[in-house]
């Protein structure tokens, strides 16, 4: 029987290790899928950590409902190695991106294919085995996803990195076609973010980020122009450029960049956040009115966005961002690289 390598969480807050099984027979509608590559992901810190930082000490534990060892990665591109006898339209051999954010199909946002949103979901690498490992098993053929001629490389981290930046903007579009969209944080979403804003958006998106070297990667992948908003002057800055932003996308998620995007809204405006660093965010009740803001939240995408952005990026209009490939067994020095904020642009793991 073929053996299944894995780099898995035995204990959370501890490294990753190699655990190694027998490779599952796919039964009924279930695809086995040999993993070429797995993009590497920020909320991945966060499950090996066993929870989210809620602010003033509080966290929220993420550990339940997760046999361990487990494994992480939901940035998956591979190949369809073996069907279940229901699996109709999977054929072996072919390469596929996997969606992973899988629901119960029975739930109230199954129903809507909100599956991103189920309350009781089996999310690949969240809840069910995912792609740090050399084969993953998908419950039915939908969600496996056709990406010719794309780089597995580009269209594994599309699942997530891409999908989350694309249905978050998805929530601006109509919020910006008088002033530029501003892309708070330049970590591996932002930046992809950036790639696909340049295509839904009419202008090009301004940008902020902390880091020198993330702000340069941002104008030199297009951005019109970046902000640095640990400067005090930076927010009377944005407003001198534009008059007030009337489309945010906050892919930080903490108290500092929420103070930013919101300080820089015009009337009218509006917050997405779909960051998760962290932390308690407070604001002044009345300008919620006089502002007329919107604050929402958006996490990850539906399976049909996830086929439109596949779509999106056949065009060849999506500038790929870059991409670091390093070895399935340094998944954790990989981890380590993106908690330390090492990392500019994506990191995939070869599997
Ligand atoms: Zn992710
Ligand atoms: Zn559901």
């Amino acid at each position: 029987m073929t053996k299944f390598h894995r780099q898995s969480l035995v204990a959370y807050g501890q490294p990753l290790c190699e655990t190694i099984a027998d490779c599952p027979t796919p039964r009924g509608s279930e695809v086995l899928v040999r993993v070429e590559c797995c993009g590497v992901c920020h909320s991945d810190l966060h499950i090996q950590d066993g929870y989210f930082d809620l602010g003033g000490g509080k966290q929220l534990d993420i550990t339940k409902d997760r046999p361990l060892p487990f494994t992480l990665g939901h940035e998956i591109a591979g190949v369809i190695e073996a069907v279940g006898e229901a699996a109709d339209g999977a054929v072996i051999g072919h390469r596929i991106a996997v969606y992973p954010w899988i629901g119960c199909g029975a739930c109230a946002a199954c129903r809507a294919s909100n599956e991103n949103l189920c309350s009781d979901h089996r999310h690949l690498g969240i809840a069910v085995d995912g792609g740090y490992a050399t084969h993953v098993l998908v419950p039915h053929p939908r969600y496996l996803l056709d990406y010719a001629p794309l780089s597995p490389f580009f269209a594994g981290p599309l699942m997530c990195s891409g999908l989350t930046a694309y249905g978050a903007l998805k929530r601006l579009v109509h919020h910006s076609d008088h002033t530029p969209v501003l892309l708070v944080g330049l970590g591996g979403v932002g930046m992809m973010g950036l790639a696909i804003a340049r295509v839904l958006f009419r202008q090009a998106p301004i940008v902020a980020d902390i880091d020198p070297e993330k702000r340069a990667a941002a104008l030199a992948a297009g951005a019109a122009q970046a902000f640095d908003p640990s400067d005090p002057q930076a927010r009377r800055a944005v407003l001198a450029a534009t008059r007030g932003v009337l489309a945010v996308c906050d892919f930080v998620g903490s108290d500092e960049s929420l103070q930013f995007s919101t300080g820089v809204l015009a009337r009218g405006g509006k917050v997405v956040v779909t960051g998760l660093l962290g932390g308690t965010f407070s604001i002044a009740a009345a300008m919620i009115a006089i502002k007329a803001m919107t604050i929402e939240g958006s996490l990850t995408g539906t399976l049909a966005q996830a086929r439109e952005l596949i779509d999106l990026a056949r065009t060849g209009k999506l500038t790929t961002i870059p991409t670091h490939d390093r070895p399935l067994v340094e998944a954790q020095a990989a981890l380590e690289a993106l908690r330390a904020g090492r990392v500019v642009g994506r990191t995939v793991l070869a599997c």
